[in-house]
C-alpha cells in the first residue's frame, strides 16, 4: 500500500491545478492529488508516414506503441522519446506528451491549465532542461516546476526529507540510476550514472548472442530479466524459454535460459550501480553517512524491483538496504506531494 501523502493546503488546492508527471525513459506516469495517478505508460510512441505527403502522423502512443516497438511495419516507426532520463527526440517527445496529457484529462480543469511539477535526473544539462520545460508548454502547461528525480522519489517513499538527519534513495529507472543523500529539504549529495534497467536489458541480448548464439529482441530480454532475473548467483535455479534469431542459419530458435545466466549477463551494468551508490557513500557529508548506515538505504524505481537486488547490494555495501513500497511510482507521487513538504527552493 502506498502511504498517505501530505496535501497542500486548501486554499491552494482550491486555486491551483498541479499536475505532477514522471517523464522517464521507460514509463511515463501522471498524477493528481484529487485523482492519484491519472496516466501510467510506456514512454514510446509510434509515428505513420505519409510519403505522399511528407508528413507523419501520430499512430499510437503508450502501450500500445511499445507492442510495436522492433516489430513496426515499413510505414511505421516507433520511437523511444527519452533517452536516458532526458529527451532524446524532441518532436517525438512533445507529441507524446501532449498525447499522455490528454488521455489523463488533466489539460484544463474548470478553465485554468494545470501547473506541472516535473522530475528530472540530477545530471541533466541546462540545455535538456529547457528542452522538457518547453515540451511540457507545447503539451500545455501553465507554469513548469523541476525537481530532482531523486528528492521526488525520497519524498514519495516517505522518507524524512525535511529532517537534518540524512536519507539516502537509490533510484534505478530504464536509463539511468540516480543516488540521492537528502537532508534539510535538499540535495547534500547527488549523483546520476547512464546505467539502468536497459542495459540490464541489452547486456542480456549481448550474453545470449555470446553464449547460444541466438539474438533476442529487446523485449524478449526485458520479459526474461522481470521473469527470473536475479542479480545473485547462490539462489536456487529458475529457468525460462526464450526464442530469438540464430546467429548459424538466420532462423528462429528457442534456447533455455536459467536465472543464472541473467546474474551473469548482468554483471557488468550491475557493478556500475554498486560503484554509483559507493561512490556516494564516500562523497557524501561523514554526519549524513553516519545517519544513512543507522537507517540504511532505500531503492526505487522500476529497475529495483530485480531479482534479490536489495541482498546483492546489502552484501556489497554492508548497509541494511530495503526496497520503497511502489517503487515504480515512488517519483511521481513524491513530485506531486513536494510542494506540501519542501521549500520553493526545492524546485527549478
Ligand atoms: P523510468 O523512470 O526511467 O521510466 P522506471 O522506474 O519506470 O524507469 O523503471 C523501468 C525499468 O524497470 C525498465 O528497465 C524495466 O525493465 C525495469 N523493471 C520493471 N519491473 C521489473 C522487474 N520486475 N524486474 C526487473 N526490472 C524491472
Ligand atoms: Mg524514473
Amino acid at each position: 500500500m502506498a502511504r498517505a501523502m501530505p496535501q497542500p493546503s486548501f486554499f491552494k488546492r482550491l486555486f491551483s491545478h498541479d499536475v505532477a508527471v514522471d517523464l522517464g525513459t521507460a514509463n511515463t506516469l501522471i498524477y493528481t492529488h484529487d485523482q492519484g495517478i491519472v496516466l501510467n505508460q510506456p514512454s514510446v510512441v509510434c509515428f505513420q508516414k505519409h510519403a505522399a505527403i511528407g508528413r507523419e502522423r501520430v499512430a499510437a502512443v503508450g502501450k500500445e506503441a511499445k507492442q510495436l516497438l522492433g516489430r513496426v511495419p515499413v510505414n511505421l516507426e516507433a520511437v523511444r522519446p527519452m533517452r536516458h532520463g532526458v529527451i532524446a527526440n524532441f518532436a517525438a517527445a512533445e507529441h507524446m506528451i501532449r498525447q499522455f496529457v490528454d488521455m489523463s484529462s488533466t489539460r484544463t480543469r474548470l478553465g485554468r491549465r494545470p501547473s506541472f511539477t516535473i522530475c528530472v535526473p540530477a545530471g541533466a544539462t541546462q540545455v535538456e532542461r529547457r528542452a522538457i520545460r518547453e515540451a511540457a508548454v507545447a503539451a500545455g502547461a501553465w507554469k513548469v516546476n523541476l525537481i530532482g528525480e531523486s528528492l521526488a522519489s525520497a519524498v514519495g517513499a516517505g522518507l524524512p526529507v525535511s529532517e537534518a538527519t540524512g536519507s539516502m534513495v537509490v533510484d534505478i529507472g530504464g536509463g539511468t540510476t540516480e543516488v540521492g543523500v537528502i537532508a534539510l529539504g535538499g540535495m547534500a549529495y547527488s549523483g546520476s550514472i547512464r546505467v539502468g534497467g536497459d542495459q540490464f536489458d541489452l547486456a542480456i541480448v549481448n550474453y545470449v548472442r555470446n553464449v547460444y548464439g541466438v539474438v533476442l529482441g529487446d523485449q524478449t530480454a526485458e520479459h526474461v530479466k522481470k521473469t527470473i532475473g536475479t542479480a545473485i548467483r547462490d539462489v536456487p535455479t529458475e529457468r525460462i524459454n526464450a526464442t530469438g534469431r540464430s546467429l548459424d542459419d538466420g532462423l528462429p530458435r528457442t534456447v533455455q535460459l536459467t536465472n543464472h545466466d541473467i546474474a551473469e549477463a548482468i554483471a557488468s551494468p550491475l557493478a556500475h550501480v554498486i560503484g554509483a551508490v559507493k561512490a556516494a557513500l564516500e562523497s557524501a557529508p561523514p554526519e549524513l553517512v553516519t545517519d544513512i548506515a543507522d537507517a540504511g538505504i532505500v531503492l526505487t524505481g522500476g529497475g529495483s524491483l530485480l531479482g534479490n537486488l536489495d541482498r546483492c547490494l546489502s552484501d556489497q555495501i554492508g548497509l541494511e538496504v530495503r526496497l520503497a513500497d511502489e517503487p515504480l511510482t515512488c517519483a511521481v507521487r513524491g513530485a506531486g506531494a513536494a510542494s506540501a513538504v519542501l521549500d520553493p527552493h526545492a524546485f527549478d
